[in-house]
């Protein structure tokens, strides 16, 4: 079982849209695959089809320990995926759990059980809200390996060292083998000079950590969520779509290169 994070502490960069369509497509070529949306948002939940009624078991019961991940993995409409839903709950959960121990390590915890307990997944995506808070910080120190979206606009590198700083403090604190799965840039623009400037200035700056995937801003990939569907399912040949296949196939690739590390 894989654990991959997606977080970027920047809001509208392509995070949850990640989570959905990388979901999908893992799923698609037949791996178990298991979204964790902790976003007190839910838009990752919604945009998978779950309404806020059917949340009855959700992230939010996962990290105070009273659900397990069996028991809050919901089936959606892609088969081989399910999803751990989120609901606003989590907005007090740093609160609720701020004095206890281990609280850095409640979804690790109910991860590395369900693994031990009954392993019916190959991949775990995470969704993290907007920000370097607790929520995210558990992302972190379950995962293998982080996944940072990055919009390809003027400001993109801005604020990625602050993330890159938060991923090695977690390294030497909570989690020393967590690893940078890669950057994805998203929502590029072939029209807009610009974009290819920052392409150009995220690859020179990152390097091999850099997907070879660029995700296109499409704007069938931006109705998909008030359908309550994935891209992927809604219009599997758009560029969006497409895109997120492929990279679901390089991510693949990274992983048999790890394995065979
Ligand atoms: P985050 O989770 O980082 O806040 P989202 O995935 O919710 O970001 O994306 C922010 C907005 O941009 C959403 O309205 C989403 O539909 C839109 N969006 C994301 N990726 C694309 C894309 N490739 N093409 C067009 N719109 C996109
Ligand atoms: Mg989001």
């Amino acid at each position: 079982m894989r654990i991959i994070t997606i977080a970027n502490q920047k809001g509208g960069v392509g995070k949850t849209t990640t989570a959905i369509n990388l979901a999908t497509a893992l799923a698609a070529i037949g791996k178990r695959t298991l979204l964790v949306d902790l976003d007190p948002q839910g838009n990752a939940s919604t945009g998978l089809g779950i309404e806020k009624d059917d949340r009855e078991v959700s992230s939010y019961d996962v990290l105070m320990e009273t659900a397990s991940i069996t028991e809050a993995a919901m089936p959606t409409a892609v088969p081989n995926l399910s999803v751990v839903a989120s609901t606003l709950d989590l907005l007090g959960l740093e609160m609720e759990i701020a004095g206890a121990t281990g609280r850095a390590y409640r979804l690790r915890d109910a991860l590395h059980f369900h693994q031990v307990e009954a392993p019916l997944f190959d991949f775990v995506l995470v969704d993290c809200p907007p920000s370097l808070n607790l929520l995210t910080i558990n992302a972190m120190a379950a995962a293998d390996s982080i996944l940072v979206p990055l919009q390809c606009e003027f400001f993109a590198l801005e604020g990625l060292s602050q993330l890159l700083q938060t991923v090695e403090q977690v390294r030497d604190s909570l989690n020393p083998t967590l690893d940078l799965h890669g950057i994805v840039l998203t929502m590029y623009d072939g029209r807009n000079n610009l974009a290819a400037q920052v392409v150009r200035d995220v690859r020179a700056y990152m390097g091999e950590h850099v997907y070879d995937t660029i995700i296109p801003r499409n704007v069938r990939v931006s109705e998909a969520p008030s359908f309550g569907k994935p891209a992927i399912l809604y219009d599997m040949k758009c560029s969006g779509s497409q895109a997120y296949i492929r990279l679901a196939s390089e991510i693949i690739q990274r992983e048999r290169k790890l394995v065979a590390a």
